[in-house]
């Protein structure tokens, strides 16, 4: 699958070596969904997957489908009508703010599957954790496409992630 991930030097920013997925998606994504689902540790004990906008929404939906469990967005701020709560995010180049629907407290706390498409330094997800806490979800684990293992090297992830390609 390496062989179909393009490498873009100096995008966004320069200093960034951008991973684009969109050539490996566009000539085997069922191949990436299927490979994807087989690492969910345990499905039956699921009860939703939550996507991260908007790359992670791609991935979320497909394995929501494929394992018939309803589909959660975590979006970039403004877009979820309310009532939301939101988080701050540390990116590696820049700062955004993600929401996530809220729970009432008389609701189960369902047990969620959160999903992205690149773990680079981990705050995006880190935060996306949070939020599911303080949105009443129970996080069991994050599934990601990619993993940039030398981004968070020196953090000590605090959520219980699978990756499907790991670059050191
Ligand atoms: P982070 O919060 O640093 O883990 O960044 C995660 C988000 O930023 C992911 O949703 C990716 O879509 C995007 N991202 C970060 N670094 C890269 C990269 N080198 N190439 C492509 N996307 C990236």
């Amino acid at each position: 699958m390496r062989e179909w991930i393009r490498d873009v030097q100096d995008f966004p920013k320069q200093g960034i070596v951008f991973k684009d997925i969109f050539p490996l998606l566009q000539n085997h994504f069922t191949d990436v969904v299927d490979a994807l689902a087989h690492k969910i540790a345990k499905p039956s004990e699921i009860d939703f997957i939550a996507g991260i906008d908007s790359r992670g929404f791609i991935f979320a939906a497909a394995l929501a489908y494929k394992l018939q469990k309803g589909f959660i967005p975590i979006r970039k701020k403004g877009k979820l009508a309310p009532p939301t709560l939101t988080e701050h995010v540390l990116l590696e180049y820049g700062i955004a703010e993600i929401e996530m629907a809220e729970r009432l407290p008389s609701q189960k706390k369902d047990k969620i599957l959160i999903v992205d498409d690149i773990l680079a330094t981990g705050g995006t997800i880190e935060s996306a954790w949070n939020l599911s806490l303080r949105c009443g979800f129970l996080p069991q684990q994050v599934l990601v496409l990619i993993d940039l293992k030398s981004l968070h090297r020196d953090r000590n992830l605090t959520f219980p992630v699978t990756s499907l390609l790991d670059y050191d």
